[in-house]
């Protein structure tokens, strides 16, 4: 007999949950979870596979603890005059916001967002115990700095998560709102940049925010820009007293050293890391266009993907394209779908078939 986990005696929140899972099919043109679909070039993998076949030797020592390497590094990579005890890392971003969450959230206590975003924040929110609040958006998926402040006056949550620009409609969001959302509540308010390399060069980061603001945390992430999804490296940078509170809730030693310094490696070469970015953005607005001249209705995109509505049947077109080897994403708005810009050939592969369906 086959049981399921909500047989067991798990918590009483979890029965009935669905785990995170985008489809991970084996097709040749995969654009459903934002990587960068370009590998690393062969300088920089030889540079990492050196590095961490030096490392390879001490593997029967614990790491750095602090990974004082490698939150220098960060550092630099991030100016605005931060240092080293501005910086934390851990294993992707999600790990990052869960230390955030199981530091600040926890049980009653509430967390809030505004939907549609990051499918996620949901499942780390109430892994902690806390409750989770979704926040409405307006024409198009933006988020005002008064209609952020009157929700986040009447739910008075413990943590705020704005992602920006926001995943999974690519939406920017002003530094105005986030300074009044900060200014509105005496929680953490996360801004997520996760897609912040793919925004216009002039758009501020929210790191420019944080000087007088220790509620505030930037977090970003090696998976998307930095094409390093696989590593599995995030970062954030706050106030220097925000990361010691995190030092209270990570696992010892969570930062392998092989991880280390594979991205100490390449960050010394964040310049090549980031080269394929203006293609990706050049493609990025090629799927706008091309999706706009074909009837649907692409959404502003500061991010590396394009939301698009007009889509008649999101599951039958996830279908015919997955038939053709081509992977998107059904976020699971009505009407709309997700796809990745890829290189010049996939984003192209995508368009023709997508053009390519009698429906
Ligand atoms: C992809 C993504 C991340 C990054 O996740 P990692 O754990 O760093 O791979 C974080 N936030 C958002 C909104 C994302 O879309």
């Amino acid at each position: 007999m086959t049981i399921s986990f909500s047989d067991l005696p798990i918590r009483d929140e979890f029965r009935g949950m669905t785990p995170y899972g985008a489809p991970q099919a084996p097709l040749p043109v995969a654009l459903n979870v934002n990587e960068n679909t370009h590998p690393i070039p062969d300088d920089v993998a030889t540079d990492i596979v050196d590095s961490v076949s030096l490392a390879v030797r001490d593997l029967n020592r614990y790491p750095d603890r602090e990974f004082s390497l490698l939150r220098e590094a960060f550092a630099g990579y991030l100016g605005h005059g931060l240092s080293a005890e501005n910086v934390w890392a851990a294993n992707g971003s999600n790990e990052v916001l869960q230390h955030i969450l199981q530091a600040f959230a926890g049980p009653d206590r509430t967390v809030m967002g505004f939907g549609p975003t990051y499918s996620m924040y949901p499942l780390l929110t109430q892994a902690t115990g806390a409750q989770w609040f979704a926040g409405e958006r307006g024409p198009d998926f933006s988020l005002t700095a008064a209609s952020a402040v009157a929700q986040v006056e009447e739910v008075n949550p413990n943590v705020i998560l704005l992602c920006a620009p926001n995943n999974p409609t690519g939406t920017p969001l002003p530094l105005d709102v986030i300074a009044a959302v900060y200014d509105a509540t005496d929680g953490i308010v996360v801004v997520d940049e996760a897609y912040f390399e793919f925004a216009p060069h002039d758009a501020p980061s929210a790191l420019t925010l944080l000087d007088g603001r220790p509620r505030l945390v930037v977090s970003r992430t090696m998976s998307k820009a930095f094409a390093f999804a696989g590593a599995r490296v995030g970062y954030l940078a706050a106030d220097p007293a925000f990361i010691d509170a995190l030092r209270l809730v990570r696992l010892p030693y969570h930062l392998s050293s092989l991880t280390q310094v594979a991205a100490l490696a390449a960050l010394r070469h964040a310049d090549t890391m980031l080269a394929t970015v203006d293609n990706i953005v050049e493609q990025r607005d090629r799927i706008s266009a091309t999706l706009t001249a074909l009837g649907y209705r692409p959404y502003e995109s500061w991010t590396n993907f394009v939301l698009f509505g007009g889509v008649a049947d999101p599951q039958a077109t996830f279908l015919a394209l997955y038939e053709r080897g081509i992977l998107i994403r059904d976020v699971g708005i009505p009407g709309h779908m997700r796809v990745s810009a890829g290189t010049e050939e996939e984003t192209t592969a995508f368009l023709d078939a997508l053009a390519s369906l009698e429906f």
